[in-house]
């Protein structure tokens, strides 16, 4: 059975068209569904009682519930535990800055990069989540936001699971996301986070979208990267480095270093100078993430003067860095973790 969800408005006009009906009922479909926010096809009352009803019977809209939900009293950010048929669930969480509204999607069940500081690849992976399945993830933030007049602003394909490992659904969730007549989310407001598969890389500067790239580092020797995060023995820091300056050559785009500080592993001073010894010369950016505790894991946090010292140091050497601002730290924001603690539970 066809999910409206999962169709770009190409797509929903050839399934139109296959039908025997003019193109542009796909474009009233659209609208219904991403700028009216229809819950169900009943909803659509300008297309034909006909039309509505093979569509009641031969397509769904979502088929996700909501498990749970958290809301952070300190600022606001919400955490949504979503389930599926298939007894599957993953985390989307909105959080609202003072620049606009943005949503972080998960792209896949689980994870099997095995970073041995995230929650989310513990079990491993379990499977993709589909285009429509992340626009659903994002129409649970932007139905919230409509009780405010508010919209989604920027997305960050950041949630669990790795983006390039599900390339073609991540790049059709985002031309439905994009599309004017939908949701209309610019492609410069949406950001790709990437565990650094290479070749996704090379391949998403191909792509020539003005998409962000952000790249998760978070260490700046490749012993001490590969003891954190497998992949590095695959595609080895010269490797990925090369691959970022492809990057921003292609797209002009400064690319974006996530870096999570784990106390007493990559967070001395002389760990800041290799950072920046490796940035020299490709316009970035390094976010500086105080790692999320996560219980199955014996990680400490870096002290907050020694964060802002390690700041301080890539500064001097001209190295754009901030500390990300902790959002819902109150409830269990960080990657996977609402979801572990509900395995077992459902
Ligand atoms: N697979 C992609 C996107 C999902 S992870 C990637 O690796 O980038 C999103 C970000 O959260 C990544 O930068 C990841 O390294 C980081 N992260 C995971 N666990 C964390 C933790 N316990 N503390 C801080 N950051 C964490």
């Amino acid at each position: 059975m066809p999910h409206l969800y999962d169709m770009t408005l190409t797509e929903m006009q050839q399934w139109m068209a296959d039908q025997g009906e003019p193109k542009y009922r796909a474009k009233q479909i659209f609208q219904w569904l991403y700028q009216r926010r229809a819950v169900s096809v009943e909803d659509m009352t300008n297309l034909s009682k006909a039309l509505r009803q093979r569509l009641g019977q031969e397509a769904t809209l979502g088929t996700s519930r909501e498990v749970t939900r958290q809301v952070s009293k300190v600022d606001g950010t919400v955490k949504f535990l979503l389930g599926w048929p298939d007894g599957v669930t993953v985390e989307t969480v909105l959080m609202r800055h003072e620049y606009g509204n943005s949503v972080c999607i998960s792209t896949q069940v689980g994870c099997k990069m095995g970073c041995t500081f995230c929650a989310s690849t513990l079990g491993g992976m379990i499977r993709q989540m589909t285009a429509g399945e992340m626009v659903e993830q994002l129409l649970y933030s932007q139905r919230l936001l409509d009780e405010s007049h508010e919209r989604v602003s920027s997305i960050v394909l950041m949630g669990s699971g790795e983006p390039m490992n599900n390339f073609d659904a991540a790049m059709k969730f985002i031309d439905i996301v994009n599309d004017p007549n939908g949701l209309n989310i610019g492609q410069r407001h949406i950001t790709i986070s990437t565990v650094g598969l290479v070749p996704g890389i090379i391949r998403l500067a191909d792509e020539g979208r003005p998409i962000t790239l952000a790249v998760s580092l978070h260490a700046a020797t490749d012993e001490l990267r590969s003891s954190m995060m497998p992949v590095n023995k695959a595609y080895p820091i010269a490797k990925l480095m090369e691959a970022c300056h492809y990057y921003h050559n292609k797209t002009g785009k400064r690319i974006s270093f996530e870096y999570a500080l784990i106390g007493g592993k990559n967070d001395s001073l002389d760990d800041a100078r290799r950072l920046a010894r490796l940035l020299k010369g490709l316009p970035s950016h390094v976010n500086l993430i105080p790692v999320n505790y996560v219980p199955e894991r014996n990680y400490h946090r870096t002290p907050k003067d020694q964060i802002q010292a390690f700041v301080n140091e890539l500064r001097s050497l001209g190295v754009n860095a901030t500390v990300r601002r902790e959002m819902g730290h109150d409830i269990s924001a960080a990657c996977g973790q609402l979801r572990a603690e509900h395995a077992g539970k459902l």
